[in-house]
C-alpha cells in the first residue's frame, strides 16, 4: 500500500497521469474510427439507394407507359367515387344493391375490379417528374445535409417498387384485393379521389373573397411569418399571432443546429434524459439572447429552427432490409411464407419482421421546412397509439419512430391502448419490451371497445397538453412533431394533421405523396384526397410548405389541444369499432369554431391496408353504416338526405337498423352553438356539389306534352306554366315526388297513385327516376310495387295509372325542369 502511494508521489504521479491519458486517447481514437467507418458505410449505401431509385424510376415510367391504363391503387382516379350509384343500373342487378355503394355482397356481385373503383386507401402518390420535386438549396437544411452526407433524393417513386414485387409474383393478387369503400371509407383514404374536373372551382361559386379564403390567406401569412428570414417581416400578422410575436433569431439557429447533433447522439445512446438535458441550456441561451436584444423590454418568446432530430440518422445496420425506407424484395422461395403471414396484418408482415424496428427513412419534407422557425415554449404532447392485434414489428417501429424523431422535452409520454388484443406477444412480451422506455405506458382495455372508445380511454389518462393520435403502423418522419405543435401554439382551436405518406403494404418502402392534397368527402360520406385547384394555390400565393385547410381529416393521425378536445365533447362514444369517426370529428371541429389543417412540414408514413385485419364484433358493413348514420343525423341537417340518397336508403328504415340514442350529441351541438352544415359546405368546402334535391321544377309528360298540377288535394294535367307554384315539384334524394309535405306515392291498385304525407322512412312512397335517356331512364318506376310498374298518363290526360314499364312509351316518360344529379 505504502509502495503504491510512493509511486503516486512526484514523478510517479506524472507517469500515472501520462499512462491514463494515453489509454483515454487510444479509446477516443478507436471510437472516432468506428464512427467514420459507419458514416462512410451509411453514405455509400444512401448513394446506392438514390442511384437505384433513379434507375427504378426511369423503368417505372416506361412500365407505366407500356401498361396504359394501369394505375397503382394510390393513383387511381375514378369518377365512380364521385358518382355513387350512377350508371350502374342494369337488368341483372338489384337496384337496392346498386344504390348501396360497396358492401361485401356487391363486391361479389360486381367483381373486384368494380370495387377498386370505389376504393382507395392512400393519398395520391407523386408521379411528377424529378424536376418538379423540391431540390435542396443549401447544405444546412437538415442534419443529414449538414454532416456532409448527401441529402437523399426525395422523389421516391414507389410504383416501381410495387410493380417489381408484382412481377416477381411475391404477392398473390387475391391477397391484395381491396374491399369496397362503402361500408364506407375502408381505410379512410380512397386514393383516387381527386378533384372533380367538372365541379366549380373554389372561387367561382361564391364570389371573389370568401370567409374561408380570408382565413386561409391569414394563415399563410402566419406561416410566412414563422419562416421569418425568407419572407418580408412587414406583412400583416394574423390576429392570433399578435400575442405571440416571432423574432428573427440567428443565434438561436446556430444553437439549434448544434443542439440537434447533441440530441441525436443522446438519443442514439438510448438516454432520453441526457437528450432532455442537452436541449435545456440551448433553450435558455436563446431565451436570454432574446431578452437582451429586446430594447423595448417586451420579452419575446424565443424561437428556434425546427429540430431535425433523427436518432436513426446513422443506422446501426446500414445494409439492413428496408433500411432508408427502400423497397425490400423477397425471393420466390419465400413467397409462401409471405402469403401465409399476410393476413396477420393485411400487409407484408413477413417482410416487416425483417426490417429494423428503428430503420431510417428519407426526409421527405419540402426544402424550406427545415428552415422554419418554431417557438421554444411549445406545448408537450401525449402520443396515443390504439391497437388491436397489431403486428409486433410495425407496432414497435411506430413507437421507435416517435422516440427517435421527437424532441424529448415535447414528448410527454407514449400511451399504448391495447383494445383487447388476442395475440400473446402483445401482452407480457410487450410490457417487457416497453419497460426499457420510461415514457411508454400501456393501458389494457378489458373488452373490445373499438378505435373510438379506445382513443377516448387513452385521452382520459393523458398528461400532455396536446393529444396526438397515431395509428399503430406508422413511421414518423424527421421534424414531424414541432410543426404540428406550433399550429396549436398559435391557435388552440387548430387541429393539425401531418401529411400521411404511404408505406407500401407490399414492399414496405416509404413513399412520397403529391403536394397540396387535402382530405375531403364525397357522398355518401366517403373519405378521399383531392388536390387544391391550381387557381386556389395561385390566388393564395401558396408554397408547398404552407398549411392546407382540410375539410375532412383522414382520421388516423392528428394533434389536438387536450382541453379543446374535451370542450368539443371528444368523440361520440356511440360510434363503434371503426369508421365515420373522422367525419364526426371533422364536422364538429369546423362547425364549432375550429380548423383542420394539413401541415406539409410534418410527415408520417402509414401502411394503408386493403382490409381491416381485425374482427368486427358485429357485421363490418353494418357497423360502419350505423356510425355514418349517427354522424349524418347529428351534423348534416337537411343535407342528410344526400347521405341517405347515395345508397343508404335502407338505413332510413328504423326496423332495419338501430342507430342508438343521439340526444347527447344533439344537445352538445346546441350547447356549443355550432354552425350549420350549410355554412360548412359554403365556407369550408365550397367546391363540394351538394344540391338538396335531385331534380325540381315542372313535371312534363312527353306523350301528353302537359305538366302535373297539384291543387286542393287533387292531381291533374295542365298546360305547363313555370309561374304556377302548383306545378312545381321536387324529386328528392329519398326518391320522393314531392310538393311541400305532400308526396305523390305509387299505389298498386286503384288510381295508381295516392297523395300522402311524406315520410322518409316509408319505402313505399319512393320512385326510381333518372334524367338519362337510357332504357326506363325517364320513367317513374314504383320502387316497392312488384313487377316494375311505371307511372303512365292516359292519352286524354284524364287518368294517371301504374302500368307495366315500356321503354319506348312516351306517356311513361317524365321530365323535371332541372336536374341537379342523375
Ligand atoms: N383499432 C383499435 N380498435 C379497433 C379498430 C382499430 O384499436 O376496434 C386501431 C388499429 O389497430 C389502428 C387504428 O385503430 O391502430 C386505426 O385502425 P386502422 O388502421 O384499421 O384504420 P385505417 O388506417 O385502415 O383507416
Ligand atoms: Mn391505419
Amino acid at each position: 500500500m505504502m509502495k503504491v502511494r510512493r509511486y503516486l508521489r512526484g514523478s510517479g504521479r506524472v507517469l500515472a497521469f501520462v499512462f491514463v491519458a494515453s489509454v483515454i486517447w487510444l479509446l477516443f481514437d478507436m471510437a472516432a474510427l468506428r464512427i467514420s467507418i459507419n458514416d462512410v458505410n451509411g453514405q455509400l449505401l444512401k448513394e446506392r439507394v438514390i442511384r437505384e431509385r433513379e434507375t427504378l424510376k426511369q423503368q417505372s415510367r416506361v412500365t407505366q407507359l407500356m401498361k396504359r391504363g394501369f394505375k397503382h391503387p394510390v393513383q387511381r382516379v375514378d369518377p365512380a367515387v364521385t358518382q355513387a350509384g350512377k350508371g350502374l343500373l342494369s337488368s341483372g342487378i338489384k337496384l337496392a344493391q346498386v344504390y348501396r355503394q360497396g358492401g361485401e355482397k356487391q363486391d361479389q356481385m360486381l367483381g373486384d375490379k368494380k370495387f377498386n373503383s370505389f376504393q382507395g386507401d392512400h393519398p395520391p402518390k407523386t408521379d411528377k417528374p424529378k424536376s418538379v420535386l423540391p431540390e435542396r438549396k443549401d447544405g444546412l437544411q437538415s442534419l443529414t445535409a449538414k454532416q456532409g452526407v448527401p441529402a437523399q433524393k426525395k422523389a421516391v417513386n414507389l410504383d416501381l417498387n410495387g410493380t417489381k414485387l408484382e412481377k416477381s409474383g411475391v404477392i398473390d393478387s387475391s391477397n391484395v384485393v381491396i374491399l369496397p369503400a362503402a361500408a364506407s371509407n375502408i381505410t379512410r383514404a380512397p386514393p383516387g379521389v381527386q378533384e372533380d374536373k367538372h365541379a366549380p372551382l373554389l372561387t367561382s361559386k361564391r364570389g371573389p373573397i370568401q370567409a374561408g379564403d380570408v382565413v386561409q390567406k391569414a394563415d399563410s401569412k402566419t406561416n410566412e411569418k414563422v419562416k421569418g428570414e425568407t419572407k418580408s417581416a412587414t406583412k400583416a400578422m394574423h390576429p392570433v399571432k399578435t400575442s405571440k410575436p416571432l423574432s428573427k433569431d440567428v443565434k438561436g439557429k446556430e444553437v439549434s443546429n448544434k443542439t440537434e447533433e447533441k440530441l441525436v447522439r443522446a438519443i442514439a445512446t438510448g438516454d432520453p434524459n441526457a437528450a432532455k438535458e442537452t436541449l435545456k441550456p440551448a433553450m435558455k441561451l436563446r431565451a436570454g439572447d432574446d431578452s437582451k436584444d429586446n430594447s423595448t423590454a417586451v420579452r419575446k418568446p424565443g424561437v428556434h429552427k425546427v429540430v431535425s432530430l433523427d436518432a436513426t440518422h446513422v443506422p446501426r445496420d446500414a445494409n439492413a432490409v428496408g433500411q432508408f425506407g427502400q423497397a425490400a424484395l423477397v425471393s420466390s422461395k419465400e413467397e409462401p411464407e409471405v402469403r401465409k403471414r399476410w393476413d396477420e396484418g393485411h400487409f407484408n408482415v413477413y417482410l416487416s419482421d425483417q426490417i429494423p424496428v428503428d430503420r431510417a427513412i428519407p426526409d421527405t419534407r419540402p426544402d424550406m421546412c427545415a428552415q422554419n422557425l418554431v417557438h421554444d415554449d411549445l406545448p408537450s404532447t401525449s402520443v396515443i397509439f390504439c391497437f388491436v392485434d397489431e403486428v409486433w414489428s410495425t407496432l414497435l417501429r411506430s413507437v421507435h419512430s416517435v422516440l427517435n424523431r421527437s424532441p424529448p422535452h415535447l414528448l410527454k409520454e407514449i400511451i399504448l391502448v391495447d383494445d383487447f388484443s388476442t395475440k400473446d406477444n402483445l401482452k407480457e412480451p410487450l410490457d417487457k419490451y416497453m419497460s426499457q422506455f420510461p415514457k411508454v405506458r400501456i393501458i389494457r382495455l378489458k373488452e373490445r371497445q373499438g378505435l373510438i372508445r379506445a382513443r377516448l380511454a387513452g385521452a382520459a389518462v393523458a398528461k400532455g397538453e396536446v393529444l396526438t393520435f397515431l395509428d399503430s403502423h406508422i413511421e414518423c418522419n424527421v421534424g414531424w412533431l414541432e410543426p404540428l405543435l406550433e399550429r396549436i401554439y398559435l391557435d388552440r382551436k387548430k387541429v393539425p394533421c401531418p401529411v400521411i405518406e404511404v408505406i407500401s403494404d407490399k414492399d414496405m418502402s416509404y413513399m412520397l405523396v403529391d403536394n397540396f392534397q387535402r382530405g375531403i368527402f364525397k357522398w355518401p360520406l366517403v373519405f378521399g384526397w383531392s388536390a387544391l385547384p391550381d387557381e386556389y394555390i395561385k390566388k393564395h400565393n401558396m408554397t408547398i410548405s404552407d398549411p392546407i385547410r382540410c375539410p375532412v381529416m383522414a382520421g388516423g393521425l392528428f394533434s389536438i389541444d387536450k382541453k379543446y378536445f374535451y370542450e368539443l365533447g371528444a368523440y361520440d362514444p356511440g360510434l363503434e369499432v371503426w369508421g365515420g369517426e373522422n367525419m364526426e370529428i371533422s364536422f364538429k371541429i369546423w362547425m364549432c369554431g375550429g380548423e383542420i389543417e394539413i401541415i406539409p412540414c410534418s410527415r408520417v408514413g402509414h401502411i394503408f391496408r386493403g382490409q381491416n385485419p381485425y374482427k368486427f364484433p358485429k357485421d363490418r358493413q353494418k357497423t360502419v353504416e350505423r356510425n355514418l348514420a349517427r354522424v349524418a343525423e347529428v351534423w348534416l341537417d337537411e343535407y342528410k338526405d344526400l347521405f341517405y340518397g347515395h345508397g343508404y336508403h335502407h338505413l332510413l328504415d328504423k326496423k332495419v337498423i338501430d342507430i342508438g340514442n343521439l340526444t347527447e350529441q344533439i344537445e352538445l351541438r346546441e350547447r356549443l352553438k355550432c354552425k350549420s352544415f350549410k355554412w360548412y359546405l359554403e365556407t369550408v368546402y365550397p367546391d363540394m356539389d351538394a344540391p338538396l334535391v335531385k331534380a325540381e321544377g315542372l313535371i312534363f309528360n312527353r306523350g301528353l306534352r302537359k305538366c302535373l298540377n297539384l291543387h286542393k288535394g287533387s292531381l291533374f294535367f295542365e298546360i305547363c306554366d313555370l309561374s304556377k307554384q302548383s306545378q312545381h315539384f321536387n324529386y328528392t334524394w329519398i326518391r320522393h315526388v314531392r310538393q311541400q309535405d305532400v308526396c305523390v306515392a305509387p299505389q298498386g291498385k286503384g288510381n295508381g297513385f295516392a297523395l300522402l304525407l311524406c315520410d322518409n322512412t316509408k319505402a313505399e312512397l319512393r320512385w326510381f327516376h333518372k334524367s338519362s335517356n337510357s332504357a326506363l331512364g325517364e320513367h317513374l318506376i314504383a320502387e316497392f310495387v312488384s313487377h316494375h310498374m311505371c307511372l303512365e298518363a292516359g292519352p286524354q290526360g284524364d287518368t294517371l295509372r301504374l302500368n307495366p314499364c315500356e321503354p319506348s312509351n312516351a306517356f311513361q316518360k317524365w321530365q323535371f325542369t332541372h336536374y341537379h344529379a342523375q
